[in-house]
């Protein structure tokens, strides 16, 4: 069996081979190989995209047999690790050499490769992605040749392949910055529509990491900020072991789901269901060593669309989008996710060149999503928005290149290093054209 399926359920695609390279020379051979065949070769990551982007159409080029950190370098305070290594692994690895990555997304199932060439992200700091967190990076690139880059080496593939999309070649390894292994205390509290988006600017300036959360049809937000601490990990006073169960297990994924199929049975239930799940979240305070700050489990299966809009835009059009919603039939029982990223250098950046606010949208894996994301695109394109590159869009190359200047040197680049086209599919067919 080796059909290809995405964590949503949403894609899916039917490899012709599939080959699970542990070295370097083995990724060569694999796409060589498939050069001579004159057939595709793409490497997977977790599949927790919810778009097509991974989805492999000739050889699907498995992640396991790379896993793993090759280097630490604690004077560059930089660490080098395979590129299928799943970020929860280098997670845990890096907090026993006393080392962390500065900031994540609020997963940590991905591979490290996956992550970046869809430019997954958190919020705040002074590097919201894990592809700005890159210092270096090894690729075979489509002669079968490894390509080593890094702002002295190659800069200009080192500005592209960070967030490569998985169009310019295949990952080997990536190099990351890294910090000391510190305390992150997270504050979270219940918030009411108006004042929150009152106070946003004074949120994320007055804080290391800033994450809103709005229940839809109901004037409830969550707001969670996250502070570096001058303390050592083992003074961290994390929640009990019940207190993180109930939050962050039994009522983010648990219970929720519970809600979530009562409000699909009963949709008219929804917005009521919405109120009482604003009115049940309480204030809280904990610190924890950053990435079991930043991440925790996600059971509810889910399709999310996510749109970057520049900092000073984000917040109207998360205004229009509550308009829209209200004067809808729609019934949204997942909350709307509001997060800050600086600006960064990356070609294909959804935060290049400006400090964006993200807005995310959910629905349940069931439920048809296509007027709902459909409607709100619209606002969000018409503020100048960039969709995520791993999350539902339909967006297609025309239409994305006026909304990055640095447009047609990623597909330079590409023309380079992919000439035959080995990395590409359906979907980066629709986005960046033959
Ligand atoms: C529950 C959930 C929570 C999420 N939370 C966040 C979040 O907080 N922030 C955020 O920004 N995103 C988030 N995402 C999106 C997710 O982080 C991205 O879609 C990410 O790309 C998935 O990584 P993956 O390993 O599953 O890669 P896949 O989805 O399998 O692949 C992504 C891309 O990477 C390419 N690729 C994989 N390996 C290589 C390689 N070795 N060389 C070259 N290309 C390669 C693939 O070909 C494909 O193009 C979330 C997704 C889910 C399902």
């Amino acid at each position: 069996m080796t059909q290809w399926r995405n964590w949503s359920g949403l894609e899916s695609s039917d490899p012709t081979d599939v080959v699970t390279p542990a070295s370097v020379a083995e990724v060569a051979a694999a796409v060589t190989d498939a050069a001579e065949r004159g057939t595709t070769v793409k490497m997977v990551g977790t599949g927790h995209s919810f778009t097509g982007i991974a989805a492999p159409e000739g050889v699907k080029l498995s992640p396991a047999a790379l896993s793993g950190i090759l280097a630490v370098d604690r004077d560059a305070m930089t660490v080098t690790a395979l590129a299928g290594t799943p970020l929860h692994v280098l997670n845990d690895e890096l907090a026993r050499l006393g080392l962390s990555l500065h900031n994540m997304g609020d997963i940590a199932e991905q591979t490290l490769a996956g992550a970046t060439s869809t430019g997954t992200h958190g919020t705040g700091g002074t590097k919201a992605s894990l592809s700005a967190q890159v210092s270096g990076l090894e690729m075979v690139v489509g002669d079968g040749t490894l390509v080593r880059a890094s702002r002295d080496e190659n800069p200009d593939v080192f500005a592209a392949a960070r967030l490569g999309l998985g169009a310019l070649g295949v990952l080997t390894s990536l190099t990351f910055d890294v910090e000391p292994l510190g305390v992150l205390e997270a504050h979270e509290q219940p918030m009411l529509w108006d004042e929150a988006l009152a106070r946003y600017d004074e949120f994320v300036d007055a804080n290391h990491h800033c994450d809103m959360y709005w229940f839809p049809h109901t004037d409830r937000m969550q707001v969670k900020v996250n502070n570096r601490l001058d303390l050592e990990p083992d003074e961290a006073e994390p929640l009990s072991r019940f207190r993180a169960w109930l939050d962050d297990d039994f009522l983010s994924n648990t219970a929720f789901a519970g809600v979530n199929a009562l409000g699909n049975r009963a949709p008219g239930l929804v917005p009521r269901l919405n109120e009482l799940s604003g009115r049940l979240l309480s204030e809280r305070t904990y610190s924890d060593v950053p990435h079991r700050v930043f991440t925790s489990p996600r059971r509810v299966v889910f399709r999310e669309m996510e749109y970057a809009l520049p900092r000073e835009t984000g917040l109207a059009a998360l205004r229009e989008v509550r308009r829209l919603i209200d004067a809808s039939d729609w019934r949204i029982s997942f909350p709307v996710e509001v997060r800050m990223t600086p600006s960064d250098d990356l070609t294909l950046g959804t935060s290049s060149g400006r400090d964006s606010i993200y807005l995310a949208f959910h629905v349940n894996r069931r439920t048809d999503h296509t007027a709902y994301f459909g409607g709100v695109e619209e606002i969000l394109r018409a503020h100048d928005g960039r969709p995520h590159w791993g999350k539902v869009h339909t967006r297609t190359a025309d239409d994305l290149a006026p909304a990055y200047p640095r447009w047609q040197e990623f597909l330079d680049l590409r023309d380079r290093l992919d000439p035959d086209r080995l990395f590409t599919n359906t979907y980066l067919r629709r986005v960046l054209g033959d």
